[in-house]
């Protein structure tokens, strides 16, 4: 099928400030390294999920990739010609324009990309509002009318009224009530299979990700850990960050809306662990990896970025 986007050694340093000790100290600020050399692909008509605890970068991930701000290095290769590219917010609230009607919401994008005559916009928008669940008559009223899960199919509709080649969706459903998060994902299910969309969808939650993605990154601090395809993140995690996470979580219902926490402190991002970022929270850690930061070995298409092939009999945390 083709990759539509690959994504080559990105990285992302907030610029830091430094604060009244490090300055009296005459130290010099320190970046937070938001996103650390992250490399990959995605394949027309995949859906590819990014999943990690907050604070691990994948939302300056998403934002990087639709081009709202500039890498620090790295690169974003788009094949051929530079794709439409839509993104679907987490905040229903405000993301939707309060002054202006759902329909010419949703009509933007259209008008933008000049897809349909003008004679024929009013049509698109009744289709694209019934295709999300919603009325034509819907396109009549304001945003403040509607509730989460309405606000967040009209962004689904505004989205897909841009007819996107690729589509970023940064935490759709965790603002929203469970039961509203299963309707809006068995949405997004029923469209990607029946528009065949590329996407990128990001989350906190692992029963969200498994039910979405075809293949799945695992991000800790910034850094890309693991990338697998769905079912084997599930079946033989192999690196230890995925392994805990998984563990942690006592069952993978999708109404389970955390990220079950794991044993020790996230690092603070502006000062990552020497060696291997995960170190101080690996329960294998040896000297080694306090020493040299592990290389990302690639193999039966997964990437571990780890020194050791651990095996699962050794994936018992030692007492
Ligand atoms: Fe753990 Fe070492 Fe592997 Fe890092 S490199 S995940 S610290 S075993
Ligand atoms: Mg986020």
């Amino acid at each position: 099928p083709g990759e539509v986007v690959s994504v080559r050694d990105l990285s992302k340093t907030y610029g830091g400030k430094a604060s009244t000790i490090e300055k009296l100290l005459g130290r010099k600020p320190r970046g937070l390294k938001a996103v650390r050399g992250v490399s990959f692909s995605i394949d027309r008509g995949e859906v590819l999920g990014f999943v990690g605890e907050s604070g691990c970068g994948k939302s300056t991930l998403a934002r990087l990739i639709a081009g709202l701000m500039a890498p620090s290095e790295g690169e974003i290769v788009f094949n051929g010609k530079k794709p439409r590219l839509q993104m679907v917010f987490q905040d229903p609230f405000s993301s939707l324009n309060g002054r202006w009607r759902v329909r010419d919401i949703i009509a933007e994008p259209i008008r933008t990309h000049k897809l349909r005559k003008p004679s024929e916009i009013p049509g698109r928008v009744a289709e694209l509002l019934e295709q999300v669940g919603l009325s034509a008559a819907d396109g009549m009223k304001f945003p403040q009318g509607f509730s989460g899960g309405q606000r967040q199919r009209i962004s689904i509709a505004r989205a897909l009224a841009g007819e996107p080649d690729f589509l970023i969706l940064d935490e759709p459903t965790s603002a929203l009530d469970v039961s509203v998060q299963a309707q809006i994902l068995n949405l997004l299910r029923d469209l990607q299979s029946r528009l065949g969309l590329t996407s990128l969808f990001i989350t906190h939650n692992l029963s969200v990700v498994r039910l979405m993605a075809d293949r799945i990154g695992v991000m800790y601090l910034g850094e890309l850990v693991e990338l697998a395809p769905a079912h084997d993140i599930f079946t033989d995690p192999k690196h230890p960050y995925t392994r805990l996470l998984i563990d942690a979580a006592p069952d993978l219902d999708p109404i389970d809306r955390t990220l079950h926490p794991i044993p020790g402190e996230l690092p603070d991002p502006s000062r990552p662990p020497s060696g291997c970022s995960f170190r101080t929270r690996c329960p294998y850690a040896q000297p080694l990896c306090a020493e040299q930061a592990p290389p990302l070995r690639k193999g039966n298409g997964r990437e571990i970025r780890c020194h050791f092939d651990l095996q699962p009999q050794s994936l018992s945390v030692p007492e």
